[in-house]
């Protein structure tokens, strides 16, 4: 097949099987080009494995740790009319990369919410792994099926309290637009913590230890977001907001509770980057167009595997206990929320119009960051060749168990 991006939304419904291997292998190398992680983890679990931040996190265990790694998400395989997702043949390319290595790998390809999923990691870990020291929860899902009560939550974008109105982009024509959202009732705030909050990372914390699975030591994180004044009326402040607040103390009870076996429960700020998840939220892609224009200017703007790549190196695994700020996270959006940088950002925000946008926004940085997700737009890929899309993850080909 030759595929090319067919783009609805934000979201784009085809991806590139041999661009999302060329991306996967660009990660590999930022993380091989610093060297060994000295003191790394060794058996981890990456849930929300197959692209962003988790994706990244694979990638940084695997290889600057040589850690063996189990992998979770929800993706799609090919189906003879239709690509698979991005995801999925990320996932396809690092399994081969790392089985090159001659490292362990395995992946579970399905609902993490559920109890079915939860249990096949638990055979698959006790069967083959034992119990892992570094547990990465990175899932961000637009809905959750409850796996005790079977209500299904759908994850909302809302200020919470009142209405709210900025200006928003439309990335597809590049239109400046003024966007309001209406705020969001009690039930969509109790859906989107359903989703988004912690519970589930708490129930795969208690399968894991009911099973012996946590190794002395452990380490678990997950990703949180903050942001700047200009994105809190619909962030931190809105549905989503809550939702952190619901992991953030889930961070609280885990780190109490895994201090039995000298472990520890972190949360971790990270920036905000161009992802599947994000580019849905309304307002953060002309957010995150004005800032990556000024990251850039100051040579200060990362993506997510330098975002991950220093958070194992420099906090999680630095040999000292990792730098917090009072609330205890560990704060890798500080670049980001620098005052010279917000700053500029707000002055600009504040300029915007149609006419100035193209100029004070990296609008065509945030187009080929956006392609590149789906493996479209790399140097070195043939785009009119013919591809097989019909590729299959090399740990099921293999497994007994699949
Ligand atoms: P992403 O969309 O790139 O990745 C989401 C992952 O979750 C994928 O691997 C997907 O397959 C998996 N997933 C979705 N539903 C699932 C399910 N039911 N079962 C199993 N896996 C499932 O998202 P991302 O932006 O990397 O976000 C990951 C985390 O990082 C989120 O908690 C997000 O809030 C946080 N974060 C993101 C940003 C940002 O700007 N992108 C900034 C700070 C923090």
């Amino acid at each position: 097949m030759i595929v090319k991006p067919k783009i609805r939304g934000f979201i784009c419904t085809t991806a590139h099987p041999v661009g999302c291997a060329h991306n996967v292998q660009r990660q590999i190398d930022y993380v091989l080009g610093h060297g060994p992680i000295k003191d790394g983890p060794k058996k981890v679990l990456v849930l929300g494995a197959s692209t962003g931040y988790g994706l990244a996190s694979r990638i940084v265990a695997a290889f600057g740790s040589r850690a063996e790694t189990v992998g979770v998400f929800f993706e799609k395989e090919a189906d003879g009319k239709r690509t698979a997702t991005a995801g999925y043949y990320n996932s396809v390319a690092l399994e081969e990369k790392i089985l090159a290595e001659g490292l362990y790998t395995r992946s579970v390809n399905g609902d993490a919410f559920s109890d079915e999923v939860k249990q096949q990691v638990v055979e698959i870990l006790k069967r083959d792994v034992g119990p892992v020291d570094l547990v990465v929860y990175s899932v961000a899902a637009p809905r959750r099926v409850h796996p005790r009560t079977g209500k299904v939550s759908k994850s909302v974008l809302k200020p919470v309290g009142r209405g709210y109105t900025n200006k928003s982009i439309d990335m597809q024509n590049a239109a400046l637009e003024e966007v309001t959202l209406p705020a969001a009732t009690e039930e969509e705030i109790e859906q989107t913590v359903a989703v988004m909050g912690g519970e589930d990372w708490h129930y795969w914390i208690d399968i894991l230890e009911e099973n012996g699975l946590l190794a002395d030591g452990v380490t678990t994180v997950a990703y949180s977001y903050i942001g700047p004044e200009v994105t809190q009326g619909v962030y931190r402040n809105g549905t989503i907001g809550r939702a952190k607040d619901h992991l953030e103390r889930t961070a609280n009870e885990l780190d109490a509770r895994l201090k039995k076996i000298n472990g520890r429960a972190l949360i971790s700020v990270n920036k905000a980057l161009v992802t599947q998840s994000s580019s849905a939220i309304p307002f953060i892609p002309l957010y995150f167009v004005i800032l990556s224009k000024v990251m850039k200017e100051k040579g200060l703007e990362e993506d997510t595997v330098m975002q991950i790549d220093r958070l194992f190196r420099d906090f999680l695994y630095s040999g000292e206990p990792p730098a917090t700020d009072e609330a205890g996270f560990i704060r890798l959006d500080d670049r980001e929320l620098r005052d010279d940088v917000q700053a500029i950002v707000n002055e600009r925000w504040d300029q915007l119009t149609q006419e100035t946008l193209s100029g004070l926004a990296d609008l065509e940085g945030y187009q080929s960051d956006f392609l590149r997700l789906f493996g479209f737009g790399l140097p070195g890929v043939d785009y009119d060749a013919d591809v097989d899309v019909g590729r299959t993850l090399p740990s099921l080909k293999e497994s007994p168990a699949s």
